[in-house]
């Protein structure tokens, strides 16, 4: 590599000796919960990365970029995320391993796509630990909503647009968590829905039954941040046609309202 192209890794390591951050010690015998942003590792915050530079166990799933799980190079990995189309791990096999690798004295970091507070089940391994006795933290990281929205050049909030956005998942495995969603488009504010390509026929349905009209901006964002980022830009009422059409696939999120509006506006378009 020339001089020319060390510069900037020269620079940010003299930037972060100027933020004098002690990061802090993770201990053998302790969990982090550490949320990984949705996938460009710019997006990792640097308690995330000190966190991974000390782990010796680390446990992950899918959404998480290879090269950020390969910074944590000391660690034995365990991969608890679908493979070949199988369903994933159990859950409780997840909390379980958590319990074992910290009672067997390791560092543990359990790394998740995202946020683990949002949609990411962090809370049910948070439990896990609490009541296990086992001492831990939690690590905010970028979720998914707000940096692939930024991504693909869409607001989350705008002045005159939205006075508020909501989060919600599309695929509620319990009845209780399954959003309302006539109740939710009457707010008339912009949503943003994780995990919502799979029931995303229903959902739209009870969109528009809740008296959004079909014209509504709508957009799919897929593997927001990454190289593969792609955007596909619809509205309501043909957002299902345009999935199918461009083969829209998972990581997604579907964003709905006058904040995708805003998207050619910002790039200096319409
Ligand atoms: N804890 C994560 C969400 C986990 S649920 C977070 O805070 O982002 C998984 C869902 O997140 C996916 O189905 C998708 O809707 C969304 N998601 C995660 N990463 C994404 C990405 N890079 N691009 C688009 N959607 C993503």
């Amino acid at each position: 590599m020339s001089n020319a192209s060390k510069e900037p890794e020269i620079a940010l390591v003299r930037a972060f000796a100027r933020l004098k951050l002690e990061p802090r010690k993770l201990q053998a015998g302790h969990v982090w919960l550490v949320g990984a942003g949705p996938g460009d590792p710019g997006l990792l915050t640097i308690e995330a990365l000190s966190a991974l530079d000390q782990a010796d166990a680390l446990v992950h799933d899918a959404l998480v970029s290879p090269e950020i799980v390969a910074v944590a190079e000391q660690a034995e990995k365990f991969y608890v995320g679908k493979r070949g189309g199988r369903l994933s791990i159990p859950q409780g096999e997840i909390n379980a391993l958590l319990v074992r690798l910290a009672r067997e004295n390791r560092k543990v970091v359990r790394l998740k796509g995202g946020h683990p507070y949002v949609f990411g089940r962090g809370g049910e391994e948070t439990l896990a630990l609490a009541q296990n006795g086992i001492p831990h933290r939690v690590l905010p990281g970028v979720t998914s909503a707000f940096g692939g929205l930024t991504s693909a050049g869409i607001p989350a909030t705008m002045r005159g647009v939205n006075g508020a956005i909501i989060l919600a998942t599309g695929f509620a495995a319990v009845s209780d968590d399954r959003p309302d969603w006539t109740a939710l488009a009457r707010t008339g504010q912009p949503i943003v829905i994780y995990m919502g390509l799979t029931h995303m026929q229903a959902t739209v349905a009870e969109l528009l039954a809740g008296g959004l009209p079909e014209t509504t901006p709508a957009a799919l964002v897929e593997n927001a941040t990454l190289p593969q980022e792609r955007t596909v830009v619809a509205t309501l009422g043909t957002l299902v046609e345009a999935a199918q059409r461009e083969a829209v696939v998972s990581p997604a999120l579907i964003v709905v309202g006058g904040i995708v509006a805003m998207r050619d506006r910002l790039r200096g378009g319409a």
